[in-house]
């Protein structure tokens, strides 16, 4: 269904918990929700499902203002992070649950939950009692409950905070081709980027209750719009003008007293002769170089900054301490109003 949210504000006490948060969301889209601990995104989620009023705002799905409705009658399911599963019944009657709420038909249950069992891959397992199964089985058997009564929004808290680091991997891939199977809109929260950016159609940063961004990973990633999306998504350093970094100080106009954000892969760190043109780069000192495996992350001192990049080396053959010489190929460039990719000239 098609999610619309405007002006919603939250208030506990005299906290602004919730502060003026408007967005829209296409029938079918996975949307993030990530930020920093506290900032709000289960606050909103708990007002989208009913659990909690907003002080002001609207909440429309599919068109209909929800805002008066209970959570039973909202047509959302929910997933939280710590899976709530009914420990004294099987997986069957668990998924079962809110079937058996609707008071559905037994045939229809049965038949229900069976065509769940066999989407989450939880087959053989229905007369589990949950303390029989894996962190990640039993998070499917969270999902297999939340998607049975057929809701057209799905809500999902920290839904992979539980399971460790392997399996929460494969999971997240697995939730994602379930999602585009069955074909519904869902939002869940998360505060570890890597997993918005690998799920997530949409992305939307959370930080002191405000929406900072929405937009694709790509957009957030290529094109924050904001110093703090910038600095919390993806490596960056952040340098304070960016006019003073060789090749850029040509810049005018709005430019004058833009900041300037590098992403690793915008500099190139290298020895005097690796570069033809020594007069576009800036000297700079190897602070430190940690392996990585395939590459090699090379952390360098420019003036103030601490710049970092990767350079894929059988063996690295820079070493700690050595002065050096850095390309800025391209900044991206921020002020209070404005954003915009620049080249080296
Ligand atoms: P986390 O990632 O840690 O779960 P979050 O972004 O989901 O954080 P919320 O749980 O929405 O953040 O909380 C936002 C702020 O509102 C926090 O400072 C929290 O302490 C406060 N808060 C949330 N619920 C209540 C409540 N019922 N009463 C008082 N304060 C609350």
């Amino acid at each position: 269904m098609h999610v619309e949210v405007r002006g919603l504000n939250k208030h506990f006490g005299n906290f602004h918990a919730v502060k003026d948060v408007s967005f829209d969301i296409k029938k079918g889209h996975l949307i993030g929700l990530l930020g920093p601990s506290g900032g709000g995104k289960t606050s909103i989620l708990r007002i989208l499902a009913g659990l909690e009023n907003p002080d002001a705002g609207e909440i429309r799905l599919h068109g209909q203002l929800v805002n008066h409705l209970p959570p039973q009658e909202r047509g959302i399911g929910f997933v939280f992070q710590n899976y709530a599963l009914f420990k004294h019944m099987t997986v069957f009657d668990n998924i079962a649950f809110g079937l058996k709420v609707k008071k559905q038909s037994k045939s229809q249950i049965q038949d229900r939950v069976m065509e769940l069992v066999e989407l989450t891959g939880l087959s053989g397992f229905e007369k589990r009692y949950p303390h029989q199964l894996s962190g990640g089985q039993r998070q499917r058997v969270a999902f297999a409950r939340a998607l049975a009564p057929e809701p057209q929004l799905l809500l999902l808290d920290e839904p992979f905070a539980a399971i460790d680091a392997k399996i929460r991997h494969e999971l997240r891939s697995w939730l994602r081709e379930l999602i585009e199977r069955v074909g519904i809109t869902s939002i869940f929260v998360t505060h570890d980027q890597d997993e918005a950016i690998e799920v997530a159609d949409e992305i939307m940063i959370i930080n002191a209750g405000a929406l900072e961004q929405k937009g694709t990973p790509w957009d957030i990633y290529k094109q924050p719009e904001t110093p703090f999306v910038a600095s919390f998504i993806g490596e960056s350093t952040i340098v304070e003008h960016a006019r003073e970094l060789k090749g850029f100080d040509k810049l005018t106009g709005s430019a004058v007293e833009a900041k300037a954000l590098i992403r690793p892969e915008y500099i190139e760190v290298g020895s005097e002769h690796e570069f033809t043109l020594l007069s576009a780069t800036e000297k700079g000192k190897v602070r430190a170089l940690h392996f990585r495996g395939s590459e090699w992350l090379v952390e360098v001192v420019v003036g103030n900054n601490k710049l970092i990049t990767y350079r894929s080396l059988e063996k690295e053959t820079l070493s700690v301490g050595q002065e050096v010489r850095v390309l800025v190929h391209r900044a991206y460039l921020f002020n209070d109003h404005e954003n915009w990719m620049v080249e080296n000239h």
